[in-house]
């Protein structure tokens, strides 16, 4: 495989990028599902986890849920086994438990945060033990454009997406210097199985606030994940990147 482009000065570069090992969470449906698809489309050894459902063809399907350490651990064992050890983790898996903060229960904050943050720590953990022996790595938490715009009816899952920030810019200064990245995507409205519960009303009135009209698709998602993996991305870390139509400009 080899990318190319153009410098300032018209001069043309090329570099030739490398077939990593890419664990993808969530890799059953929606966004995960189409990173998944794309990095084994550009050439990546690739595996994806499922609770239920199956993952596209030409991927390695782990059966884990993130919630539960002996399955994370039985997952990364099986993934090295066939791929090497992960140096792309796209930490992806995530639920939402939408209800006004008067009617939250303790069950729906807790299911979320053991989702979104909690297993999103537990693999990036796990991840990281070969990395920092190797020398490289790309981690890349999926976020949410909520994280720092803050979302009436979502207080759980406004805070697991705004503590997976912290926790990647912890981690681009823990492991910079073994040449780990750690990054945070953030998509807005994304046109998948989340979202399809609202209804067309609710779209429109959220798509006149984008100020690109419109939902994203999964692959504006899975396109820039895409970059973060690849060569070109080296010298970004603890960066917060928006894939949301302009949706979350200024923050
Ligand atoms: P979907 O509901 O379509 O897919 C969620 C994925 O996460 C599924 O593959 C699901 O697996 C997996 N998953 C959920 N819980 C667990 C768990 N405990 N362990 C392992 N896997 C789990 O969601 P999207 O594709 O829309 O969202 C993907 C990510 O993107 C999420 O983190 C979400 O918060 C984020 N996001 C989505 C946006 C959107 O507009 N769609 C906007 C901003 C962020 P299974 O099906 O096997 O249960």
């Amino acid at each position: 495989m080899t990318e190319t482009g153009a410098t300032e000065t018209g001069e043309t570069t090329s570099r030739t990028a490398v077939s990593r090992s890419v664990l993808v969470t969530g890799g059953s449906r929606g966004i995960g599902r189409a990173i998944a698809e794309r990095m084994a489309r550009a050439g990546h050894k690739v595996a994806a986890t499922y609770r239920s459902g199956s993952v596209p063809h030409g991927v390695l399907g782990v059966q884990c849920d993130v919630t539960d350490p002996t399955q994370v651990e039985a997952a990364f064992a099986q993934v090295e086994a066939a791929n090497g050890p992960v140096e792309v983790l796209v930490a992806n898996a995530g639920i939402t438990r939408d209800t006004l903060l008067m009617r939250m229960s303790d069950e729906d904050w807790d299911a979320v945060i053991a989702t979104n943050l909690t297993g999103a720590f537990r693999v990036a953990r796990r991840a990281a033990r070969p990395m920092i022996r190797n020398r490289f790595g790309r981690i890349i938490f999926i976020s949410s454009v909520v994280g720092q715009l803050g979302s009436a009816g979502q207080v759980n899952y406004a805070a697991s997406k705004s503590g997976l920030v912290g926790m990647a810019r912890s981690l681009a200064r823990e492991l910079g210097s073994r040449g780990i990245t750690a990054n945070v995507l953030a998509p807005g409205f994304i046109e998948t199985d989340m979202t399809a519960e609202l209804g067309e009303d609710l779209v429109k009135k959220y798509a006149e606030q984008i100020p690109l009209g419109r939902m994203g698709s999964v692959d504006d998602v899975s396109g820039t994940v895409e970059f973060l993996a690849g060569e070109s991305a080296g010298y970004i870390t603890g960066a917060v990147i928006p894939v949301d139509g302009g949706l979350g400009m200024g923050h």
